[in-house]
């Protein structure tokens, strides 16, 4: 074997972004065509991993030779083959680098490029002490309201809703003409010939809508309706046959805001710390990388100045039934105390934006305010606080952070998939709201000012809670679903979901060009 096959080896791994052991190189360079297996191996999976042992390898090679590609696996319904066990974590666990004054656990001669950068982080939208609700009847009709007039506002800006008028004036017009209504949809249901029927209201009135072929609303939602009045004072009353539905959307020609220095932020989400699925080695891998302790995508950890934390930082306590039995630490204060002794581990010139989920100890009903002092008080300096959801900017750059629970709710009434997290997040940006559906499973406060509502595009909207990772640049908008540090639970079992744990989406700031890294120390099957 001469030098330059391993050269070659080791280029081709690193262009894909994985670090390997020397034994591993060592060991491709000794097979038939080398760089052709290695190139094997390297598409064996989705996502390639970012450490390559001995274990790894042989998993991907067992893949490689039994032929069989991504969609020729076995369906997730059947249990995965068990991994081996990891030698990557071993060394992790060997080598516990060494504190030293100042500098916390960075590598010796580590010196971030980020670390001469001065954070800038400007909370613009986040219900923390702005509370304004007691939740009566009244607080109802005045949430609702708000909500109707500020979708009502931007579906005005529409081109299609410009000449709209209220739902009385449109029943009383000529019914030969074209009428354009916005109602928030009171009702949905299917049509005995299949198509939807949904009833919609303003203040002046309401009117049922007939929708088009492949059309379908959400109960709460705000819409524009296009079309045509019949069945004049028939058994159905004024019916509307709608033409078109028109939600308010974003428009395509967005410029979005660029940082002036080279820094990166990253997304992460869903930690759990606290639950016994809580995945410790990848994120004892991720601490590690932050601290300059693995040489791999150096550039990007050199210039990592943010951490975005999306919710459920822990798991908490009484979440769901029975979840003592999966709790490794069963008192939520203590679970707190334990994951800022973690972020402590985080370089200090990196600052980490935090905010709460459906797990964490703060109201359910959302908008949620931040943590209480009691909390926060246990985390280190360079942790920013907000509220879920919130708006801010990073280095100029303005971000929406949502945690996601409303995802549980939209999926089903718009028959949207919890594989495809991105597709959750189009409809939202489309309907302008971040909750739309009401009295499901998302509690939602009737605070007097909807801040759930999308009122402005951000340059990046971020949710979690999914447990999946997904990235896509739309409309000049990147969309983020950031990644779980929780293996499968026995819920996410139940209802046969596959979680995506353990990676971290970076993005550079100036570009809004995006980057998943994988600290799983295992494969995926
Ligand atoms: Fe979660
Ligand atoms: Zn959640």
């Amino acid at each position: 074997m001469t030098p330059a096959v391993k050269d070659r080896i080791l280029a081709l791994l690193s262009e894909h972004g994985v670090f390997a052991d020397p034994e591993v190189v060592d060991y491709i360079a000794t097979v038939d065509s080398p760089e052709d297996f290695c190139r094997r191996l390297l598409r064996a999976e989705d996502e390639p991993p970012l450490f390559l042992d001995m274990a790894v390898l042989k998993q991907l090679e067992d893949t490689v030779r039994r032929g069989s590609t991504k969609a020729e696996k076995a369906p997730p319904t059947r249990s995965p083959p068990e991994a081996e066990p990891e030698k990557m974590t071993e060394d992790i666990e060997g080598e516990a680098p060494p504190r030293t004054a100042g500098k916390g656990l960075m590598a010796p001669g580590f010196e971030p490029f980020a670390e001469n950068i001065e954070p800038r982080v400007h909370v613009i939208k986040d219900i923390t002490n702005r509370s304004t609700c007691e939740g009566t009847l009244k607080d109802f009709n005045v949430y609702f309201k708000n909500r109707y007039q500020k979708l009502k506002k931007l579906l005005r800006n529409r081109l299609e809703m410009r000449s709209s008028t209220s739902i009385e004036y449109a029943k009383d017009k000529n019914l030969a003409g074209e009428v354009k209504v916005i109602g928030i949809v009171s009702e949905v249901r299917t049509a005995p010939w299949g198509g939807v029927i949904i009833r919609v209201e303003d203040d002046t009135g309401e009117i049922t809508a007939t929708l088009g072929k492949d059309e379908t609303a959400i109960k709460d939602e705000v819409v524009g309706l296009v079309g045509k009045l019949d069945d004049k004072g028939g058994r159905f009353g004024t019916r509307l046959r709608c033409k078109t539905l028109v939600r308010p959307g974003i428009t395509t020609s967005r410029e979005f805001k660029k940082a002036d220095d080279p820094v990166y932020a990253m997304f992460i989400s869903d930690i759990h710390l606290g639950s016994n699925t809580f995945l410790h080695r990848p994120w004892r891998n991720l601490i590690r990388w932050l601290n300059g302790h693995i040489d791999i995508q150096s550039d990007l950890v050199s210039r990592l100045k943010y951490i975005v934390i999306n919710g459920d930082i822990v798991d908490g306590i009484g979440i769901y039934p029975n979840q003592e039995e999966e709790l490794d630490i069963r008192d939520i204060y203590a679970q707190y105390e334990e994951l800022a002794r973690q972020l402590g581990d985080i370089p200090k010139h990196i600052q980490m934006i935090i905010l709460p989920g459906n797990h964490d100890a703060v109201r359910p009903a959302e908008p949620q305010p931040t943590f209480p002092q009691e909390i926060r008080k246990l985390f280190p300096g360079n942790c920013t606080f907000v509220g879920n959801p919130s708006l801010f900017t990073i280095h100029g750059v303005e971000v929406l952070a949502y945690h996601g629970r409303s995802m549980d709710d939209t999926i089903p009434a718009m028959k949207l998939s919890y594989d495809r997290p991105i597709e959750v997040m189009e409809a939202m940006l489309h309907m302008r709201h971040l909750a739309p559906v009401y009295g499901e499973r998302t509690p939602i406060a009737p605070e007097k000012n909807d801040t759930l509502v999308i009122e402005s595009v951000p340059d990046i909207f971020v949710t979690g809670h999914l447990h999946k990772t997904d990235v896509k640049l739309y409309r000049n908008c990147l969309l983020i679903q950031a990644s779980a540090w929780q293996s499968q639970t026995s819920f996410q079992k139940m209802m046969n979901l596959q979680p995506d744990p353990a990676k971290a989406v970076m993005v550079d700031l100036q570009t809004l060009s995006a980057k998943k890294l994988n600290f799983s120390d295992q494969q995926r099957t």
